[in-house]
């Protein structure tokens, strides 16, 4: 029989009155406890704190390769609802990026409610660090989205579980370029299996999103010799990229998914592949840095039948789990770059058995990675 997952209120969740219907009638709460059985979540933990104004949630989906890590996101979202629903979707893919990559660890991940940019106080932070330390190491968190390594450093003055401080509060400084790193050699192990060669000296890639992870996979793809052509939502940021780096093309963040390349690679957002994008893709492969890049499983199993490679997110984007989770055991570089490049394997094995199984990448990441995690 299934287990019964556990839900725990820490407190009351709040109902703010912009939240809507969603969790005050129940229903949401119900289709919460479904997707827990359905995915199997271990816990998902609500926090409001009255006197700072937190809203959190921390979402464990699992546990039993180790205690789960994921980053904590800050983020307006627009209800309850879609923070929960966003939160339960990363910490699941968690689950799966740690088991592929081979660590230690299982997965989860939280959210604030809020805008980071005027929402962020330090009385905030503190209870939320409070929040992880209340469950006594099962969550350990890190950096994502709205949050920076120096919010880390206020977490950490409340608990011992986070990575991803500052180097001066003993952490090991920005994950991005390790993630970058392995996005790299994921894209080459993409080439390898549906070109043939790992070579991506004249290759067109589209890169979208020249933030923390994309300008430095960029500079990787400008050393192999690949054709860029980017785009940024931030027509600034994208401009003063190709002043620094001339030889790049600029497009619109609208044009940039219907551009041709030979490779794809999302940097920026999730949701990005969905039923209005698919069609107009022009490209082979589909490789980047992005969470949760496609809609759904659906959309992962159109790109598959209509031939376009897709290197699963969880596998691909693993160096920057790979880069903080190393601090748990003494932060050592050349592991680190050791590990991340075992990501070329990891993309090169799932293929492989996709092309053998004729099922789409994405399913076979999961069944990989739900292979490595013991019942
Ligand atoms: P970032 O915020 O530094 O960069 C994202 C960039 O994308 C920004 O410059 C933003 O302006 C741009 N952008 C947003 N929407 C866009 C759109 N529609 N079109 C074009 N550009 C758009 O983030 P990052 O740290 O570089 O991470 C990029 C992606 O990789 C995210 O999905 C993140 O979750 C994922 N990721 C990052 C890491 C890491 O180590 N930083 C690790 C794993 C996964």
């Amino acid at each position: 029989m299934r287990e019964i997952p556990q839900i725990r209120f820490l407190t009351k969740p709040t109902l703010s009155p912009r939240v809507g219907p969603n969790l005050k009638e129940g229903l949401s709460t119900m289709s919460m406890l479904e997707k827990m059985i359905e995915r199997e979540f271990e816990n998902v933990h609500y926090r409001y704190d009255k006197k700072t104004g937190l809203r959190s949630i921390i979402a464990i989906h699992n546990t039993k390769r180790g205690p789960s890590l994921g980053g904590c996101r800050f983020y307006p979202y627009p209800n309850e609802e879609a923070g929960l629903k966003d939160v339960m979707n990363l910490a699941f893919a968690m689950t799966f990026k740690a088991s592929l990559a081979d660590l230690a660890l299982g997965g989860g991940k939280s959210i604030i409610f809020g805008n980071p940019k005027t929402e962020k106080t330090r009385d905030k932070l503190e209870v939320f660090g409070e929040f992880v330390a209340s469950l006594n190491g099962r969550y350990i968190t890190s950096v994502d989205s709205g949050t920076t390594p120096e919010d880390l450093n206020v977490f950490k003055t409340k608990t011992d579980h986070v990575v991803g401080m500052t180097q001066d509060f003993g952490g090991s400084g920005d994950p991005s370029p390790t993630t970058a790193l392995g996005t790299f050699v994921g894209i080459q192990a993409c080439a390898e299996v549906v070109y043939g060669s790992t070579d991506l000296n004249g290759k067109t890639v589209t890169v979208q999103g020249v933030g923390n992870v994309g300008k430095v996979l960029v500079k990787y793809l400008l050393e192999a010799g690949s054709k860029v052509i980017i785009a940024d939502y931030d027509q600034n940021k994208a401009q003063s990229f190709k002043a620094e780096y001339p030889d790049v093309e600029v497009v619109t963040h609208e044009e940039i998914l219907f551009t041709k390349a030979d490779i794809f690679a999302p940097c920026a957002m999730g949701g990005v592949i969905n039923p209005d994008t698919i069609e107009t893709l022009q490209c082979t492969i589909v490789a980047g840095a992005a969470n949760n890049p496609l809609a759904s499983m659906e959309i992962a199993n159109r790109l598959h039948e209509k031939g376009i490679t897709y290197a699963p997110d969880f596998a691909i984007n693993a160096g920057g789990l790979i880069h903080v989770a190393d601090e748990l055991q003494g932060f050592d570089a050349k592991r680190v770059d050791d590990k991340t490049r075992k990501i070329f394997q990891t993309i090169q094995s799932i293929l492989t058995r996709s092309k053998k199984e004729n099922i789409s990448p994405a399913k076979i990441a999961r069944d990989m990675a739900k292979e490595a995690i013991p019942a």
